[in-house]
């Protein structure tokens, strides 16, 4: 058998060798799939570097003519969709029709910013004559470290990469390195489609080395991160001193509010579909069904039908396995009864499936990221809605329920950034996506997402 592929890192519009290697496991096989570069410190600079000189070009091209390039960035994209899937299937242990379902709604985000650049506008406020009055214009906000985790390796590089580009930014993007190869590929996309040298490199490597780097870089004008709160606060204490612009997506404990006008159906496939998609491994998770309780026995048997034909993919890491079964044992361990959650093979886990667990308990404390979705009583609608948001968290609700005012009276009391009623598609381009309270700082996607990469400069024009 040949040596695995080499993949080194794209530095100015380059591919770079690096003197360490890092090797990529099969999910499935664990035979080594190929050997990523590890950034170091100098690779950081060259990268800055290239980054900021690529952005007085970048940012001085005409907004239309910036949609242009990132419109052929996103049909590439669309052109090597199943190879970037199959990329991520393997790396990560991703279902490849839930792999394939990430890179097809990741392109549908480039195409919507391409058009998004174009609509950048500048307001003219008249004054007293013709000549005078105010301008306010978008200008970039300049080099952008985009940080993203290994869940979903490809979209959460594009939510990022996408409106920066779009508003006129360069970017340095650094996957994380459980998932490396998906977002690799996407980067040389970007530069493949004819970005200027420099307007997108990938830094693979050692998250703390590279983060570091990164985030206290003064060539860096704004990190655009998603990934665990832990991390965020270390990204944070690291670029606030130097009032570095900061975006944070973190995670989330999604409740589904059951309303006692519900169509059970809906709140089974709701509370299944987002409880185990990627394994539990989501930020938008389904974590608690809040149930009146005399619903609570047929949501159950209605889950449990379902649980029945679900085939999860491997966790996508050992710490995660760990992590599944260490909450599971403090579930037990406090009470609440456990149906499922056994380890099946290798990786692969059974979906688990909770009822019992209160306070103090981890599963319905801490953001699980793991197939464990928990049942909980609550007596009516208003209790339904405290416990909702008792946890630190405010990333995605639920509310399923029959009468629409309820449904909306519901989901505006739940303190997450976004809440879906009666269904499970949480993500499109168009809408801002973002995390409340412990959930994060500022937004991705959508018109927000766009400005998030702007800075507005009024230009007042006396005479
Ligand atoms: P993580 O915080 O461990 O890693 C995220 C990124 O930070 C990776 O690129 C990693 O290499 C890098 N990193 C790790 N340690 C670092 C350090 N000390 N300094 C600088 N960078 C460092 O997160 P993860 O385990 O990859 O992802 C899981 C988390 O991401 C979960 O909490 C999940 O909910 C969250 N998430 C949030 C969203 C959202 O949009 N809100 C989406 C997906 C995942």
């Amino acid at each position: 058998m040949g040596s695995p592929p080499r993949w080194p890192l794209l530095v100015a519009g380059t591919l770079q060798d690096t003197e360490d290697w890092w090797q990529v496991p099969d999910a499935f096989s664990g035979e080594v799939m190929a050997d990523v570069g590890m950034a170091g410190r100098r690779d950081v600079d060259a990268a800055v570097a290239a980054a900021r000189r690529a952005l007085t070009e970048w940012c001085a091209l005409a907004p239309r003519e910036r949609g242009i390039l990132l419109e052929r960035f996103g049909r590439a994209m669309d052109d090597v969709a199943d190879e970037i899937a199959d990329l991520m299937h393997h790396e990560m242990g991703k279902p490849l029709a839930e792999a394939a379902a990430e890179v097809a709604r990741a392109a549908e985000v480039v195409h919507y910013f391409a058009g998004e650049a174009e609509r950048l506008w500048t307001t003219q406020l008249p004054g007293q004559t013709p000549t005078t009055g105010s301008w306010i214009r978008p200008s970039p906000v300049g080099v952008v470290a985009a940080i993203s985790p290994w869940n979903f390796p490809v979209a959460l590089v594009v939510w990022k990469l996408a409106p920066a580009l779009a508003a006129g930014c360069t970017v340095i993007v650094k996957p994380a390195i459980e998932a490396p190869l998906a977002a690799a590929r996407v980067c040389r996309l970007a530069v493949e489609a004819g970005l200027p040298a420099g307007t997108v490199s990938c830094l693979t490597g050692d998250g703390p080395l590279i983060g570091e780097a990164l985030a206290t870089h003064p060539g860096i004008d704004k990190v655009a991160f998603t990934g665990s709160r832990r991390v965020a606060e270390q990204i944070a204490s690291w670029a606030a001193p130097r009032l570095k612009a900061l975006t944070l997506e973190l995670g989330g404990h999604g409740p589904l509010v059951v309303l006692p006008d519900a169509d059970l159906d809906v709140v089974a496939e709701v509370a299944v579909t987002q409880g185990y998609a990627n394994a539990g491994q989501a930020c938008y998770s389904v974590n608690r069904v809040l149930v009146p309780p005399e619903l609570a026995g047929e949501v159950l048997a209605r889950m449990r039908a379902r649980i029945a034909t679900l085939e999860l993919g491997p966790m996508a890491t050992e710490r995660g396995l760990r992590r599944h079964h260490a909450l599971l044992d403090d579930a037990r361990a406090k009470g609440a009864h456990v149906e499922g959650g056994d380890t099946l093979d290798g990786r692969r886990v059974a979906p688990a499936l909770v009822t019992g667990a209160g306070p103090g308990t981890r599963v319905v404390d801490e953001e699980p990221f793991t197939p464990i979705v928990s049942v909980v009583e609550a007596a009516d609608v208003a209790s339904a809605i405290t416990e909702a948001n008792r946890p630190d968290y405010g990333l995605v609700g639920y509310v399923c329920g029959g009468d629409m005012r309820s449904c909306l009276e519901t989901a505006q009391a739940i303190e997450c950034g976004t809440v879906v009623i009666n269904g499970w598609r949480v993500v499109v381009p168009y809408a801002p996506y973002g995390g409340w309270r412990g959930s994060g700082v500022g937004t991705e996607l959508g018109r927000p997402g766009l400005e998030a990469f702007v800075r507005w400069q009024h230009l007042r024009v006396l005479a």
